[in-house]
């Protein structure tokens, strides 16, 4: 339980100088809106779209505040469903944000990208389809390309998208 309000789930422990607390979304992203003066605009809970199969799949929207920016989720409403994110400045505009979460979750769920196989023994295992990723981390574009420093590995640690994260780079 959310040891600021007591009834919400708790997904962030925050690290102060009192302690660590254990908080909901909600009182999470209230106290960084005060702390980083940046308000959070009405947003809505969730959306479906529908696959590459036509299945309806519906995602939970869930903010995230950061110091260094916002990262907006789109959530399947099932176990070990599909998850993706967009990353934003601090300033950047909200509703255009989760216009990007939208069209990247109808692009993601649109087509088919992993496939179940089975070993012989039975054993079943994910395989790409057309050696082709969409489940990259999404670096910060206003970074050009600039190594990601390790706060913000760790921010973008939490922002995995759904089905694989390849942190390889080639250059
Ligand atoms: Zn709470």
């Amino acid at each position: 339980m959310c040891e600021q309000c007591g009834s919400g789930k708790v997904k962030v422990f925050l690290d102060m100088e009192a302690g660590t607390m254990q908080l909901c979304l909600n009182c999470y992203n209230e106290r960084m809106s005060e702390e980083l003066e940046v308000n959070l605009e009405q947003m809505v809970d969730s959306f479906s779209l529908k696959d590459y199969e036509g299945t309806t799949r519906t995602f939970f929207v869930e903010i995230h505040l950061y110091p260094t920016g916002i990262c907006l989720e789109a959530v399947e409403n099932i176990e070990f469903g599909y998850k993706f994110a967009v990353h934003g400045e601090l300033n950047s505009n909200q509703q255009d944000l989760l216009k990007k979460l939208m069209d990247k979750t109808r692009k993601g769920i649109g087509e088919k990208q992993v496939e179940t196989k089975v070993f012989p023994n039975g054993l079943s295992y994910y395989t790409l389809m057309n050696d082709q990723f969409t489940g990259l981390i999404e670096c910060d574009e206003a970074s050009d390309g600039v190594p990601l420093s390790l706060i913000e590995i760790v921010h973008s640690f939490f922002c995995l998208e759904f089905p694989l994260v390849i942190t390889h780079q080639t250059n």
